[in-house]
């Protein structure tokens, strides 16, 4: 049976090369945008289904949610990739900042695995897949409440994948290290040179590396695999 996957921020460098991944393997592919409308255009296709949606806002997820199991019938897998990163000294965060960061990081995330959950637990069968980052394993300076958000990404998959797992559902976190995307645009080349001396594989990440992670964690290769944050950052971590 086809398999239908659902990506968040689908019009981003990660999330496109998942839409692209999944759709080539066959899936059902589900993606949302928030304002990349061109983007979003561009991917859309028989198999490919794009719905505009703020994964910090409830009615918004609820809304993109029912769009896509009324269009594929079911989520087999939820892949929370949506996000913002901002460099900030910590004292210089306003509330605003905070409230947006969160919002969008860790409640899209929440408000994504509440939407889609019941379906799943119904059905007995579903693979979560949360994006976090290297800096909410190991926190970055000048960016507190982007590391905050996604540590808290990782708190809430290894909760989850405990009390989902007797559903047979898996829920794991990708931590990526840096990638080659519109998030980075603004880093120089100098500061991208400094940043790989630090990566024992000599190279900062492609988009491409996450999404075949993210293949493995949603299929066979996954199956005894939850409650894991899986780290694609070139030996960064370790
Ligand atoms: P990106 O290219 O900047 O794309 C971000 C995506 O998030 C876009 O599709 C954007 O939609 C969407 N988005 C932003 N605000 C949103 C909102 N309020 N509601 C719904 N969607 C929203 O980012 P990326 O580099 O691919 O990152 C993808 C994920 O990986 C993020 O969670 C990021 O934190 C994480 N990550 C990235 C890196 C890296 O080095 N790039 C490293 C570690 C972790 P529109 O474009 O349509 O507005």
């Amino acid at each position: 049976m086809t398999k239908t996957v659902f990506i968040t921020g689908g019009t981003g460098g990660i999330g496109e090369s998942a839409v692209r991944l999944f759709s080539e393997e066959g899936c059902n592919t589900a993606f949302t945008y928030y304002k990349n409308t061109k983007k979003a255009k561009e991917l859309a296709g028989p198999s490919v289904f794009s719905v505009q949606c703020d994964v910090s806002d409830t009615k918004s997820v609820n809304e993109a949610v029912r769009a896509v199991t009324e269009r594929f019938g079911k989520i087999d897998v939820l892949i929370n990739n949506a996000g913002i990163s901002r460099q900030s000294l910590f004292t210089d965060i306003t509330d605003d900042d905070w409230d947006e960061m969160i919002g969008v990081n860790l409640k899209g995330c929440f408000l994504m695995c509440r939407a889609v959950a019941p379906q799943m637990i119904s059905r007995k069968d579903g693979v979560i897949i949360n994006i976090s980052s290297i800096w909410g394993v190991s926190g970055a300076s000048c960016e507190v409440h982007y590391s905050a958000a996604k540590s808290g990404v990782i708190g809430l998959s290894r909760a989850l994948a405990k009390e989902l797992g007797p559903s047979c559902i898996r829920v794991n976190a990708v931590a990526p290290g840096l990638i080659d995307t519109p998030m980075n645009a603004h880093l120089s080349k100098e500061d991208i040179g400094a940043f790989t001396e630090e990566i024992p594989l000599c190279r900062i990440g492609r988009p491409i590396d996450v999404a075949r992670t993210l293949l493995f964690l949603a299929g066979e290769g996954g199956r005894y695999i939850t409650g894991q944050v899986i780290g694609v950052d070139g030996g960064f971590l370790i």
